[in-house]
Order: C-alpha cells, then sequence, then structure tokens
C-alpha cells in the first residue's frame, strides 16, 4: 500500500470482514459449493417485482422526500403496528434507508461520541463493531453462550456496563447464532437498561424467520421505547436483498439527527424499490408464511443431519443460519474451514469471523436450495470421518 501514512487511521487498521477475506479464496476454486452467504435463495415474488418495473413504466425515476415515499412510511408503520404491535407515526418516526446497512451506520453515527462504549453481544454480524468504531466508539464485546441459547442474559449485561455505556446492540433473531429473545428474556434486559439510560439498537432484520412463537420487538416494552431504536429492512423477510431497502424507527428527535447524516450522504432510497417496497409491506403477508414454511424445512433437516453426521448443533430458534460447535475436530476455525474447503470443496465461515466467542464454532447458512444442503452435507460426513 503506497498511501499508508496518508489514509485515515481508523480506517487503516480495521479488519477487512472475515467472511469476505474467506469467499475471496473460495472464489478461486472450481466446484465449490457454498453455504456462506446470508441471503435468501427465492427470487422476489412476482407482484413485487412488478410494482419496481411499474415504477419505472410510469416514470417515477426521481429523487424521493429524504424520509422515504410517504406510502413507503405509512406501511412499515402499519406493519410494525399489525405484526409487533409498536405504534410510530410516519411522519416523525420513521426513516426509509438503503438497506438495513444504511441503517446501522447512520444509527451509530448518530448517538456516539468519541470514547462511548456500545456493547455488543458476540458472536455478531460484521458490520457493528466496524461501524462502532468508524464512529469513534469503543466496542464492548460481550460473549453469548451456547448453554443460554445464545440469548443476552442479564447477568452478563450487567457486568459490561459502565458509566460510557451509551447503547447496547440487539439482533434477535441473531446472525451468525439464530438466537431469540421471548417478551420473557427481554423483561429482564428492560430495567438494566432503563436504569443506565442505554439506547437499545434492536436490529429486527430477522423477525420474521422466528420459528417457535412470535417474535418480540424490544419497542414493545414502553418505559424504553424512546431509547429503542428499530432497524429493519425488507432484504430477508421478503427476498430484496438487491433492492436496497431498509429502515429506521425511533423518537422523532432521533429521528431529526439521523435524517441529517442522510440528506448528506444518500439523499434518499431508490425510488422503484421503494414502490416495490411498499407492495411488499402492504400485500407480503402470504410471501412471508411461503418462505417461513420452506426455512423450517430446511432448519430442521440440517440440525437433524449435522448432529447426526457428529457436529453437536444447537437448534436454533430464528434467522437462517446454524452455528454448530467444531469441537470434535480439536481445530480452530479457520483452519477448519481452510481445510474443508481445499479437502472437500465445501465452504463455510469460521465463527470467528463474528468475533472471537464464535472461535470453535462455524456458520453454516441454509438459505440454500434442498439439493446444495445435501451435497453439504455429504461433503461435511465425508470431511469428519477423519476425526472419529
Ligand atoms: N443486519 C443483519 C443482522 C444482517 O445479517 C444483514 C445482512 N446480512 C443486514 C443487517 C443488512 O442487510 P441489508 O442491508 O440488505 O438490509
Amino acid at each position: 500500500m503506497i498511501f499508508d501514512d496518508e489514509i485515515n487511521n481508523t480506517v487503516r487498521y480495521l479488519k477487512p470482514s472475515g467472511i469476505r477475506k474467506f469467499f475471496d479464496l473460495a472464489a478461486t476454486r472450481k466446484g465449490v459449493v457454498s453455504l456462506g452467504v446470508g441471503e435468501p435463495d427465492f427470487i422476489t415474488p412476482w407482484h413485487i417485482r412488478e410494482e419496481a418495473i411499474h415504477a419505472i413504466e410510469k416514470g417515477r425515476t426521481f429523487y424521493t422526500g429524504n424520509m422515504g415515499l410517504y406510502d413507503l412510511r405509512k406501511e412499515i408503520c402499519n406493519y410494525y403496528k399489525r405484526r409487533f404491535g409498536v405504534s410510530y407515526d410516519p411522519d416523525k418516526n420513521c426513516i426509509v434507508t438503503v438497506g438495513g446497512s444504511e441503517a446501522i451506520d447512520i444509527v451509530l453515527r448518530t448517538l456516539i461520541k468519541e470514547g462511548d462504549e456500545v456493547i455488543l453481544p458476540t458472536p455478531a454480524y460484521v458490520a457493528y463493531a466496524a461501524i462502532i468504531e468508524l464512529a469513534g466508539g469503543k466496542v464492548v464485546e460481550v460473549p453469548l453462550k451456547e448453554e443460554d441459547e445464545f440469548k443476552l442474559t442479564p447477568e452478563a449485561l450487567k457486568k459490561a456496563v459502565s458509566a460510557k455505556t451509551k447503547a447496547v446492540i440487539l439482533n434477535f433473531p441473531g446472525n451468525p447464532t439464530g438466537g431469540i429473545m421471548t417478551h420473557d428474556d427481554y423483561s429482564k434486559i428492560v430495567p438494566i437498561l432503563k436504569e443506565n439510560g442505554i439506547f437499545a439498537v434492536t436490529d429486527e432484520i430477522y423477525a420474521e424467520l422466528t420459528y417457535e412463537g412470535k417474535h418480540c420487538s424490544i419497542a414493545s416494552f414502553d418505559e424504553i421505547k424512546d431509547r429503542v431504536i428499530v432497524i429493519n429492512g425488507f432484504s430477508k423477510a421478503y427476498s430484496m436483498t438487491g433492492y436496497r431497502v431498509g429502515y429506521i424507527l425511533a423518537h422523532k428527535d432521533l429521528i431529526a439527527m439521523a435524517l441529517k447524516i442522510h440528506q448528506y450522504m444518500i439523499m434518499c432510497a431508490t425510488t422503484p424499490s421503494q414502490y416495490a417496497a411498499i407492495e411488499a409491506a402492504k400485500n407480503g403477508d402470504r410471501d412471508i408464511e411461503e418462505m417461513f414454511i420452506s426455512f423450517k424445512q430446511r432448519r430442521n433437516y440440517i440440525v437433524k443431519e449435522l448432529n447426526r453426521i457428529g457436529l453437536k448443533t444447537h437448534m436454533p430458534q430464528g434467522a437462517f443460519y446454524v452455528f454448530p460447535s467444531i469441537a470434535i475436530s480439536k481445530m480452530g476455525c479457520e483452519e477448519f474451514c481452510e481445510k474443508l474447503l481445499e479437502e472437500e470443496n465445501l465452504a463455510l465461515v469460521p465463527g470467528n469471523a463474528f468475533g472471537d466467542a464464535g472461535e470453535g464454532y462455524v456458520r453454516i447458512s441454509y438459505a440454500y436450495s434442498m439439493e446444495q444442503i445435501k451435497i453439504a452435507i455429504e461433503r461435511l460426513e465425508h470431511f469428519l470421518k477423519q476425526f472419529k
């Protein structure tokens, strides 16, 4: 790198995503089967695609208002009321963003002052730690444990709180563990957040993939709602990753601040995609149901098979990932994944890509066809024979 000394130091020393690093390696090989990527394999339902096409046909090719189309904000708020029982005002409490990704970025940049601590339960989705650091914050990792079903316990949270704590990141159902938090689980941590004035940044992008019971949003706890910031989006629930539509729901004063960044950086989310998202939020409940059934079948299959071939796997209650222990191999997770790729042409993600707490595990995404999942299990079974 010839510009080393001239590059912003935070960027320069930022660790590249452990997922990318691994998949660059996989891309150099032929015949690789990958269960690495967290992207639903369904093509977006036709009635939703059609709305994007219509928008272009009708010449809806201009910027929208900065907050996003009013009709979309209205549908998003209706959806939160209808599905999770939480009320928001489309005029004051909602910004449409470029995916959940932009939402994570502008929310954290809005909240974090230099030196603030942000509690991050790990293993966690790779973007949070990087964005906290880019915003000048300090990541305080709280390891989630398999024996707690990868839930955030009040004891673990309490231990991590300090006078500098600004926020906690909550991602339930979670990537990469599939862990969830029920109403009961949240009621144990809400008093701690309230007492310490901690903001809850809750990324609910996998809310619709909650397999037993219903998703609980922490925003439904009125006593802390002002300090809850909901991040969500259309990528996972409706299989709309490429449209790039997400959103933030929060107190009006936080929305007004986050909007300043969004205005300067982004202007607005893509217009035809916003029209497609209106259709999804309005008429997409049945699509969600169909994909849900398919994901649940895959989850049940893959967990049963992994346990059968010798990888101890906790039954995840949400999202579309399983997080098996690779203790049987007595290897580190990176070595395990490299060897698996080399010997069997199978690409999985090492658990430590999601934080140190992920060491000893691998992440397997089951957002792939049953055919691919079956081939992957065969390859994995063959690979594991050497450890028996
Ligand atoms: N949050 C989590 C937990 C994710 O897993 C992802 C995608 N992998 C995102 C946010 C970002 O999704 P998008 O930007 O497509 O909405």
